[in-house]
């Protein structure tokens, strides 16, 4: 397909700037012109790193970075998502520890809890799984994690700093979007991003760091008039709306960068994203798939988190 407007650097140059990650692949067909994002190697990468950084810290500190997890109550994903991220600590060389509550734990009990796993001198990160049970208020909790132990980010003290632009624990999603970003070589000085959705932990913060690198910022929602025409001005799309395929290949300008953040269920087996792959691929520049895309980056970049914030509490 004969593309038009400005395309970024791609494959070629990319491979050349990343060359032991193989973190990007280029397919050139003329169906799928785009580079496709490759974040399981992106992700791979950064947690290579996070294990050299643990190691490091451990030779000069006598002890791991730690990571104490807390879970209430049995939600299936929530279990799911802690067990994913003990073997991402296992695997790093971050000492993890569970604390499992059940669903009836009063709020007291949690943020007891929570206090005393912030004065733990072997706990550098703290990871409460949300959601919680509906009598604990998910506000009170996250509140209560001291900021320099928020690996999660979702402090309001860690999401000031990101307004303002000073040195936090930034949310690992966001964090995650911005660095496959960088990888695909795009300079965001000037560009135009658009950010569809303005959740408090993935549109909000994305389009804070993207502004925070120079880029123009649209963020829309679900009451945004005329939402592919938004789209269409975007030199960087990011999609975190929850929808299956709702972004379509003709709301994608050519050369995008395109970033979909959703996991839809579609059926038993099959996850989409909120944008049409096959119709975004054809015009983009580059795209992340679903799955494979930006979901291995929140682990890798909350293993990150977690080996930075204990050198931090060391300086
Ligand atoms: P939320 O439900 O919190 O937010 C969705 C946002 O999309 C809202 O701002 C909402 O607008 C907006 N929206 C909903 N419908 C429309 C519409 N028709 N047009 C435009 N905007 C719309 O979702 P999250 O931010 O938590 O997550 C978004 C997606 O990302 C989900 O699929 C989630 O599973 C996925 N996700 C993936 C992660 C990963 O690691 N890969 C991590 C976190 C999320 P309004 O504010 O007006 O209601």
């Amino acid at each position: 397909m004969q593309l038009s407007g400005q395309r970024w650097p791609a494959a070629a140059s990319l491979s050349g700037q990343y060359p032991a990650d193989g973190c990007i692949t280029a397919d050139r067909s003329d169906s799928m012109p785009a580079t496709i994002i490759d974040g399981k190697a992106v992700a791979a990468s950064i947690r290579r790193d996070a294990a050299v950084r643990a190691a490091r810290f451990e030779e000069e500190h006598g002890r791991a970075p730690g990571l104490a997890v807390v879970i209430v109550g049995d939600n299936p994903a929530s279990r799911v998502y802690v067990n994913s991220k003990k073997k991402a600590c296992a695997e790093c060389g971050v000492y993890s520890e569970e604390h499992a509550l059940s669903a009836d734990t009063a709020e007291d009990k949690l943020l007891n809890l929570v206090r005393r796993l912030n004065s733990d001198p072997n706990i550098d990160g703290i990871l409460v799984q949300l959601p919680l049970p509906d009598h604990i208020s998910e506000d009170k909790v996250i509140e209560a994690i001291t900021p320099a132990k928020d690996v999660d980010g979702f402090h309001p003290i860690n999401v000031g700093n990101l307004v303002v632009g000073k040195p936090a624990l930034r949310p690992c999603t966001p964090a995650g979007i911005m660095e496959l970003i960088h990888r695909t070589g795009v300079e965001l000085k000037g560009k135009h991003a658009v950010v569809v959705g303005r959740s408090n932990i993935v549109g909000k913060p994305v389009a804070l760091m993207l502004l925070a690198e120079h880029a123009t910022v649209t963020i829309c929602h679900s009451r945004t008039a005329d939402l592919p025409s938004v789209c269409r001005t975007a030199d960087v799309l990011v999609a975190a709306v929850g929808r299956p395929e709702m972004i379509k290949g003709d709301w994608v300008k050519p050369g995008a960068v395109v970033i979909d953040v959703g996991v839809n269920r579609i059926a038993e087996k099959k996850l989409v994203g909120d944008v049409d792959f096959d119709g975004a691929s054809a015009v983009a520049a580059a795209i992340t798939p679903v799955p494979g895309g930006v979901g291995p980056m929140t682990i890798a970049m909350l293993m990150q988190n977690c080996v930075e914030a204990a050198f931090a509490a060391q300086r």
